[in-house]
């Protein structure tokens, strides 16, 4: 659920962040907005995911106003330069009935990438039907088991069975409807609760994705979350920069805007979308602030980078 790296500035941010001392040159430069934004269509989920911090949330839980969201994607299409539109944040997206509607505005807008992560536990055949027919060009599936216990075992709340013929059924509505897009990304968290199955996940998945849309399989460890879980030690070096605040934009669904989509609490704000534009928050004080720290390798000021294991563990 973190970021996007297919832009090309972000693929070069992303090499120099090996670096510290080129980014810290560079820490001025950024485009007049994100390289991604992410909007939190909806802060609920139906799921209780082991490695997911959810049970932290302390934020009203809510789906984004309709015209809430209307007015970034108004304002982020404008540009020439377009940002890639997440549509998730902590939070199942396809809880939210309007999730259709919403990647029918972003393409009628004209943004070319936009992008979601789900459970599939919702992905029935109508919705499915209805987010390929909206243009939705990327979906990330998290299913983290190989069988029902596993699987139970980890997305705690959730079916393997009914996750698990979504997905298929969803591959065929696709081909059924001679649609390349969605593109699929099946995503696998080997941990101890299911066994880190990875060969097992490749198998179960091999012969539904097809390879030719571009669909593919994504592995992936777990995460601090800012704080919400403490799989990673976050003491000693820091080991490289994070470019976050250079490169991508968190709104909640309340319309707050965040430094960091790990923010599950909101705890780092950076302005608020209903009475600000995403241009002014971009390039307000707050982002220029945390731009400047982060480019001397200075987190301290900023309790949910404390607390994250992004940038000692590269
Ligand atoms: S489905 Fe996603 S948001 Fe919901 S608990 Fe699992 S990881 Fe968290
Ligand atoms: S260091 Fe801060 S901004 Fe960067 S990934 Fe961690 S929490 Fe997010």
């Amino acid at each position: 659920m973190i970021f996007n790296a297919r832009d090309k500035i972000t693929r070069g941010l992303l090499s120099l962040a090996r670096s510290p001392l080129p980014f810290h040159l560079y820490y001025r430069r950024h485009y007049p907005l994100p390289s991604v934004i992410l909007i939190e269509n909806t802060n609920c989920c139906n799921a209780h995911c082991v490695m997911c911090p959810r049970e932290k949330l302390t934020r009203k839980p809510g789906v984004m106003a309709f015209a809430l969201f209307e007015k970034i994607i108004r304002e982020v299409s404008g540009a020439k330069r377009k940002p890639i539109v997440h549509l998730h944040g902590f939070g199942e997206p396809l809880l939210d009935e309007s999730i259709p509607e919403r990647i029918r505005l972003a393409k009628a807008f004209g943004v070319k990438h936009t992008y979601l992560v789900t459970n599939a536990s919702l992905l029935f055949a109508g919705t499915a039907r209805k987010i390929i027919g909206a243009g939705l060009d990327e979906m990330k599936i998290s299913f983290y088991g190989t069988d029902d216990e596993s699987y139970n075992r980890t997305m705690r709340g959730l079916d393997f069975k009914v996750a698990l013929d979504n997905i298929r059924r969803f591959v065929k509505i696709r081909k059924e409807m001679k649609k390349k897009r969605p593109k699929l990304i099946l995503q696998y968290m080997p941990q101890k609760t299911n066994g880190a199955g990875t060969k097992e996940f490749t198998f179960l998945w091999r012969s539904v994705l097809d390879q030719k849309m571009g669909d593919r399989l994504n592995f992936v460890s777990p995460d601090n979350f800012g704080g919400g879980r403490d799989y990673n030690p976050v003491k000693g070096k820091i080991a490289s920069v994070c470019f976050y605040p250079w490169s991508a934009l968190s709104v909640l669904q309340d319309g707050r805007a965040v430094t960091c989509c790990v923010d599950y609490n909101g705890a780092q704000g950076a302005g608020d979308l209903n009475f600000q534009t995403v241009m002014e928050i971009w390039n307000g004080p707050v982002m220029s602030n945390i731009r400047k720290n982060f480019g001397k390798l200075d987190y301290s000021g900023f309790p949910v980078c404390q607390c994250c294991d992004w940038v000692h563990r590269r």
